[in-house]
């Protein structure tokens, strides 16, 4: 007879473990209790050796699909003849467990909710331990019903028995509800609810060609069919979204291979508990209105995951779906919000299960062997990941404030990283809202105490100025800066544990240590001290941030640098204005210089007829990468010169010369496109072998662009050298918060 106390670390709550355990140990004939404790599950069992170490193993090996295990201790104690094996309630004391993300229905589930026998046959809220909402509805720690949105309701006696029977998959399944005693929805129209036809409403109305919202697990959706061309058109009026591509729901995988071609990971990755949008390469003949992603080769696609999904598109043909708000305003997810929502639509799927927590969908693709994110929020926030550079598991609490755009933030403790969902572009009053609330609750959720706070360098970010009100509110802590690039940097060590690197950090643009904006670097170091050893050439930006709408801008003036000013207000004579722009610039008066390689991506994609202007960040460069000639040979190049202060300097003037050039014998954007990806990738390349010793990280939001990175890892790999990019947290600034954590660390580990 042995008895044995284990100790089991990671997010073991409201996945069902305890059942799990349960169900093993009386199987096993052991004896015993197992229960919540504020820092994960413990379990105590007694019994045969033999069976305590199965038990052990099994918990181990073999746990319940949503549990991520840190670690399993055991020890022993003497026994003491007890019989039984019992659930007890949750200890209590202060909070460390982590979190579960939403999950997105399980398969038992999704069976008995087509079958009439059962129950809950067609309950839009069917979940069990496996399967369901939990961060977005989890207000408080531990992970019980009364701490959830699911408070209000009253279990019936039925849903009550499940939930206390160890032997059933709703065993504490703290959201179980059923048709009696659950959560209901609602159709709303023309000012007016009604709870009958739910269903058959919205499908009516979609297949009408209508656009409805949907209230879904962490705010409100915008649908409709995404085979009708004039829906897909209205729903774009509707959001003010006139180019960014749309992402699709598709009723099941078989409707996604119809659409898009499906490799083993990415079906994975779509059937997934986290079930994010997987960026798809589109069929030659794709079944969607070409309104949904114009010009692009792949189509964001994503699979039912709630229980209303599956019954909406039961029979229907796939679903633009698209957070319900106006173009760059974040999705409402608040039941008053309802009313603004349908101001966008004239009617919605809702229900009375409250949101506590926006969560957009995440979005990722699977690029050079790994899957990468562009987004990480519903399915991923706030499971932690593991930062594995020198410094972090010793390093004390720390709160990551992250970035201006794309803003997500970050808690660090014993050397992982619990990032928040995506909160969005801090410009936004409601968004900074959010932020202020968020960040309290889920501190509070993880029992957290920060000591050292952590922002950009940049002075006027607004999450710069969060943390530094912070920190003014929160005596004893300390606050450190960390240069955006260097945390762009630092996330890729952090990811793969290197203790130093050559990085490529290519981005937009991040404030840099001497008041410039950088985004073109070539960093060497530590994530604690990278060196900038290289940066492109700068660029003038004529009008600042009105260039980034307007790509002509810096392209006149980087033609005008390479070629003359002649030929550059030749080039772009049907802008208005060009004349005295340049006038201007050529004086640097309001014509900020850049080394962000993002702008230079504009600038080829304006030099290449590309619209002189565009509605997002990017937009250009997406379409330049999308217009990529694949039978059209040669590259330009860059010079890697010795530039001012012992900086490299990556001159793209020859580049630009030769594509005015081809742009002059009438080469369109396709070949273009080709040359100057073909020059970059060379570029990295070239400048790579500056630090031959070093492992080379690529990081900054350009390398989303996945002909970039993709050759870039493979002309590094053919060099014989390790390379590595994010594939944990996003490459851009959704990644800044866990690159801030890690330098930080490494800092204070000197
Ligand atoms: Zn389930
Ligand atoms: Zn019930
Ligand atoms: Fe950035």
């Amino acid at each position: 007879m042995k008895r044995l106390a284990v100790e089991v670390r990671g997010i073991v709550q409201g996945v069902g473990f305890r059942p799990f355990a349960a169900r093993r140990a009386m199987a096993l004939g052991l004896a015993g209790f197992v229960r919540n404790t504020p820092s994960g599950v413990e379990l105590e069992c007694e019994g045969p050796a033999e069976a305590c170490g199965a038990l052990v193993r099994a918990l181990q090996e073999d746990p319940p699909p949503g549990a991520v295990l840190f670690s399993v201790q055991a020890r022993e104690l003497p026994p003491r003849g007890e019989t039984g094996f019992r659930i007890l309630t949750s200890g209590q004391g202060a909070a460390e467990a982590a979190v579960s993300p939403d999950l997105g229905i399980c398969p038992d589930c999704a069976r008995e909710l087509f079958d009439p026998a059962d129950r809950r046959y067609r309950y839009p809220f069917i979940n069990c331990t496996a399967c369901g909402p939990r961060f977005t509805i989890l207000e408080k720690i531990p992970y019980d019903r009364a701490n959830t949105t699911m408070a209000g309701f009253q279990m019936c006696p039925q849903c009550a028995a499940e939930y206390a029977d160890p032997f059933s998959r709703r065993f504490h399944a703290q959201p179980d509800a059923c048709a009696v005693c659950g959560p209901r929805l609602t159709y709303v129209e023309g000012g007016a609810g009604t709870c009958g036809d739910v269903i058959g409403r919205f499908q009516r109305a979609i297949l009408a060609g209508g656009v409805v919202a949907v209230k879904g697990l962490g705010g409100y959706h915008l649908a409709c069919s995404a085979q009708n061309p004039a829906a897909v058109r209205r729903l774009r009026e509707a959001k003010h979204r006139y180019a960014k591509p749309l992402a699709v729901m598709a009723p099941d995988l078989a409707a996604a291979r119809a659409l898009c071609l499906v490799s083993p990971e990415e079906e994975a990755e779509l059937l997934s508990p986290r079930r994010p949008i997987v960026l798809l390469k589109k069929r030659e003949h794709c079944a969607v209105a070409p309104e949904v992603a114009p010009g692009n080769g792949r189509l964001g696609v994503m699979l039912p995951y709630t229980p209303l999904h599956l019954l909406l598109l039961e029979h229907m043909p796939p679903l633009v779906k698209t957070s319900a708000n106006l173009s760059d305003a974040p999705m409402p997810y608040r039941d008053e919000d309802l009313s603004r929502v349908l101001e966008l639509c004239g009617a919605a799927v809702t229900h009375n299960r409250p949101i506590l927590r926006r969560m957009d969908d995440s979005v990722c693709v699977f690029a050079a062997g790994q899957r990468r994110l562009f987004r990480r929020a519903r399915g991923f926030a706030p499971a932690p990941v593991p930062v594995r550079t020198g410094g972090a598991a010793q390093a004390p609490q720390l709160l990551a404030f992250g970035a201006q755009l794309k803003n997500t933030f970050c808690l660090m403790k014993d050397g992982r990283a619990y990032l928040s969902g995506h909160m969005g572009d801090l410009d936004d009053e409601e968004t900074l809202r959010f932020f202020r609330r968020e960040l309290p609750a889920f501190l509070a959720l993880f029992g957290a105490a920060p000591e050292v706070l952590v922002s950009d360098l940049h002075p006027d970010y607004a999450s710069t100025r969060l943390a530094q009100r912070y920190a003014a509110e929160h005596p004893g802590t300390r606050l450190l800066a960390v240069q955006h690039h260097q945390a762009h940097f630092a996330s890729v060590l952090a990811e793969q544990g290197l203790e130093a690197a050559a990085g490529f950090i290519f981005d937009g643009a991040g404030y840099g240590t001497d008041g410039t904006s950088w985004g073109g670097e070539l960093l060497a170091g530590t994530a604690a001290r990278p060196r900038r050893l290289g940066r492109l050439r700068p660029l003038r930006l004529p009008g600042g941030d009105a260039a980034v709408r307007e790509p002509w801008r810096a392209a006149l003036c980087a033609v005008a640098d390479a070629c003359g000013s002649e030929k550059a207000l030749s080039l772009f004579a049907g802008q208005d204005g060009a004349e005295p722009l340049l006038r201007l610039a050529a004086r640097g008066v309001c014509a900020p210089l850049s080394t962000g390689m993002g702008r230079l991506f504009d600038v080829f994609a304006a030099v290449a007829g590309l619209p002189p202007r565009v509605s997002f960040e990017g937009q250009d460069a997406m379409a330049l990468e999308q217009a990529f000639d694949d039978t059209a040979g040669g590259s330009y190049g860059f010079d890697v010169v010795s530039g001012p202060g012992g900086l490299l300097e990556f001159d793209w003037r020859e580049a630009v010369r030769c594509a005015v050039a081809d742009r002059e014998r009438g080469e369109g954007p396709g070949v273009i496109s080709a040359r100057f990806h073909r020059a970059a990738a060379g570029l990295v390349r070239a400048a790579a072998r500056e630090c031959p010793d070093l492992p080379v990280v690529l990081s900054g939001g350009v390398f989303q662009n996945l002909r970039l990175l993709e050759s870039c890892l493979s002309l590094l790999e053919q060099d014989g050298r390790k390379a590595y990019a994010n594939s944990l947290v996003p490459s851009d600034d959704g990644g800044i918060c866990y690159g801030q954590a890690a330098a930080a660390a490494a800092l204070l580990k000197e």
